[in-house]
């Protein structure tokens, strides 16, 4: 389960909107209570998407191995840099990272093999769809024993609607 607020949300759904129609990505920042795996969201870490550095540096061996050549449209990764920068900044505020957000350009809101693929099984993964410049879906994943993304519930953090975010969009 992943609790976060409406204005989460809303900042997230901009990021991706903004960088349609490549996908946007970034980190989530909060508190993981390890006895019932409940996350909650303190903050979003925007980052660049830096898929055309790692193409470069040769390290991409995912589009490598796959014969295919993708581009910032269909693939994201987070500059390790970033990661650091964003734990040093977390440990002063007793924050850990606590998920992934990236965004489907004119696809479902659904992990893709290659998300799968790079996942950390303690992480969630929030996706975006946008269709045509607008978020217009979103859901959270996270991996089961078997290495497998099962859909995970999205909370709302406000106390004036402590109901399930799905109705938000
Ligand atoms: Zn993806």
């Amino acid at each position: 389960m992943l609790q976060m607020s409406a204005a989460h949300l809303q900042q997230i759904c901009d990021h991706a909107q903004r960088t349609y129609p490549e996908e946007c990505c970034g980190l989530l920042l909060g508190h993981l209570e390890p006895a019932t795996e409940r996350k909650k969201l303190v903050e979003v870490w925007e980052t660049l998407n830096a898929w055309e550095v790692a193409e470069k540096e040769a390290i991409a061996s995912f589009s490598a191995a796959s014969g295919q050549r993708y581009s910032k449209a269909d693939r994201y990764r987070i500059d390790p840099r970033d990661l650091l920068e964003a734990q040093r900044y977390g440990r002063d505020r007793q924050l850990n990272i606590i998920g992934i957000y990236h965004s489907h350009p004119d696809h479902p809101a659904v992990p893709s093999e290659c998300d799968r693929a790079i996942a950390w099984s303690s992480y969630s993964y929030l996706i975006v769809a946008v269709d045509q410049g607008r978020a217009i879906d979103y859901c959270s994943w996270s991996l089961d024993d078997r290495h497998q993304f099962q859909s995970e519930a999205l909370v709302s953090l406000d106390p004036a609607s402590p109901q399930n975010l799905k109705s938000k969009i």
